[in-house]
C-alpha cells in the first residue's frame, strides 16, 4: 500500500515552516481526535496519518531525508518507527498544546475539552490545589519620546485579591471546616475511563470541594465564602526603551488572585506607539523630512531640527541634493535590552514655491542666464 505524501496530509506546502507545519497538525489533530470522533474508524485512521506526518515533518532531519528520498528515506534505519501505541502520539501533545495553552489562565486547558480529566502519564504537571486567578490584559499608549528612552507608568486597574478577613479561605473567622462528603478530604476524584486507545484512570480535582478537601461551614462575610474581593489597585508597569508597537510584557502574578490556594494569574501589559506629529519610525531609527529651499540648498546652512529629545543644530553641506539622507547619529531610539541606540535620518526635501513676487520672478529669471544653472556642476 503506497503512503499518501506528509505535506499533502498535513495540507501544507514543502516549503511551510516549523510553526506553519505545526499549526497544521493541531488543526488536523483537534479535528480527528478519537475523543471527538467516538467509533469512527477513519477518524482514527487520519489522526494516526497526521500524527505519523508530524513526527517527520517537525524533525529537521527527518524532514530533510523524506524531501530527498520520500518515504524509502525513512525506511529500515533507526530513525522511523512509526507509531505502535498511543502514547506515541500523545507524546507530541504536550509539545503541541502544552506551550499554548497550558499552565496559567482562567482555570482548565484544551486537554479537559480532550480528555475530559487527567489520565495516564499525560498533564501531571498541571495538577494542583486551587483555581488560578486568570490574566489580564492592559494596553498602553506610548508616545516615541517614551519609547526611545524607557519609562514608568502608572495604571488603575480593578482586579480580584485575596480577601483580608479571611486570608482566602472564605471561611468566616473562627469557624471551622468540614470534610468534603464527595471525595473523603483527598481532593480529587479518580475514575476509570475506556476509549479506543485503552483504559484510562482519570483523576481530577473535586469540584465539590475545588480540592481542598474541606467545605466551608460558614462562609466569610466580606467575601460570601468566594476567598477574593474585586479591589482597584494601581500597578506600576516599567517600560524599558525601545519596545515595539503590538510587542508586550508579562507582569507575572500581578493578575487577578486565585482561589483556594491556586496561584494569581497574569498581567499582559500590550505597547501601542502614538503616531508622532514629525517623525516615522523605522526600527530603532527615525526619520524626519526637512524641507530647505533652493538658496539653503545650494549655499548651505546651520539649521535647527527638532529630535526626540529636543531641538538640535544640523550642518547642511553647499550643494545638498534633495533625496539625500543626513544621519544624526545615535539620536534615534534605544536598542532594546542592549546598547547604543538608533540614528535620526534626515530627509532632505526641496520646497519649490508656488508663485513668486516679481522681483523673485526677475532674480530667477537673471539665475536662469547663468551658463552652468541647469546641467549638474559636480
Ligand atoms: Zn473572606
Ligand atoms: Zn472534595
Amino acid at each position: 500500500m503506497s503512503k499518501r505524501d506528509y505535506y499533502e496530509i498535513l495540507g501544507v506546502g514543502k516549503s511551510a515552516s516549523k510553526d506553519e507545519i505545526k499549526k497544521a497538525y493541531r488543526k488536523l489533530a483537534l479535528q480527528f481526535h478519537p475523543d471527538r470522533n467516538p467509533d469512527d474508524k477513519s477518524a482514527e485512521e487520519k489522526f494516526k496519518e497526521a500524527a505519523e506526518a508530524y513526527e517527520v515533518l517537525s524533525s529537521d532531519d527527518k524532514r530533510a531525508k523524506y524531501d530527498r528520498f520520500g518515504h524509502d528515506g525513512l525506511r529500515g534505519g533507526q530513525d522511523y518507527h512509526g507509531f505502535s501505541n498511543a502514547e506515541d502520539i500523545f507524546s507530541h501533545f504536550s509539545d503541541i498544546f502544552g506551550g499554548a495553552f497550558g499552565g496559567g489562565g482562567g482555570g482548565g486547558s484544551i486537554f479537559d475539552d480532550f480528555f475530559g480529566g487527567t489520565g495516564g502519564t499525560r498533564r501531571s504537571q498541571s495538577r494542583g490545589t486551587g483555581t488560578p486567578g486568570s490574566d489580564m490584559r492592559i494596553t498602553l499608549k506610548l508616545t516615541l519620546e517614551e519609547i526611545a528612552r524607557g519609562t514608568t507608568k502608572k495604571v488603575k486597574i480593578k482586579k480580584h485579591k485575596t480577601c483580608s478577613d479571611c486570608s482566602g479561605s472564605g471561611a468566616e473567622k473562627g469557624t471551622s471546616f468540614n470534610t468534603c462528603s464527595v471525595c473523603n478530604g483527598a481532593g480529587e476524584v479518580r475514575q476509570v475511563s475506556r476509549s479506543l486507545f485503552g483504559q484510562f484512570v482519570n483523576i481530577s480535582t473535586c469540584s465539590n470541594c475545588n480540592g481542598t478537601g474541606k467545605m466551608i461551614s460558614q462562609p466569610c462575610k466580606k467575601c460570601h465564602g468566594d476567598g477574593r474581593v474585586q479591589d482597584e489597585t494601581t500597578v506600576k508597569i516599567t517600560v524599558p526603551a525601545g519596545v515595539s508597537d503590538n510587542s508586550y510584557m508579562t507582569l507575572r502574578g500581578e493578575g487577578n488572585a486565585g482561589k483556594n490556594g491556586g496561584h494569581a494569574g497574569d498581567i499582559i501589559v500590550v505597547f501601542k506607539e502614538l503616531p508622532h506629529e514629525y517623525f516615522l519610525r523605522d526600527g530603532d531609527n527615525i526619520i524626519y523630512e526637512l524641507v530647505l529651499s533652493y538658496p539653503e540648498a545650494v549655499l548651505g546652512e546651520e539649521v535647527e531640527v527638532p529630535t526626540l529629545n529636543g531641538r538640535a543644530k544640523l550642518k547642511i553641506e553647499p550643494g545638498t541634493q534633495p533625496g539625500k539622507y543626513l544621519k544624526m547619529r545615535e539620536k534615534g531610539i534605544q536598542h532594546l535590552n542592549s546598547h547604543g541606540a538608533g540614528d535620526q535620518l534626515v530627509k532632505i526635501n526641496i520646497h519649490v514655491p508656488r508663485k513668486v513676487t516679481s522681483r523673485e520672478k526677475e532674480l530667477l529669471k537673471e539665475l536662469q542666464a547663468q551658463p552652468n544653472i541647469v546641467v549638474s556642476v559636480d
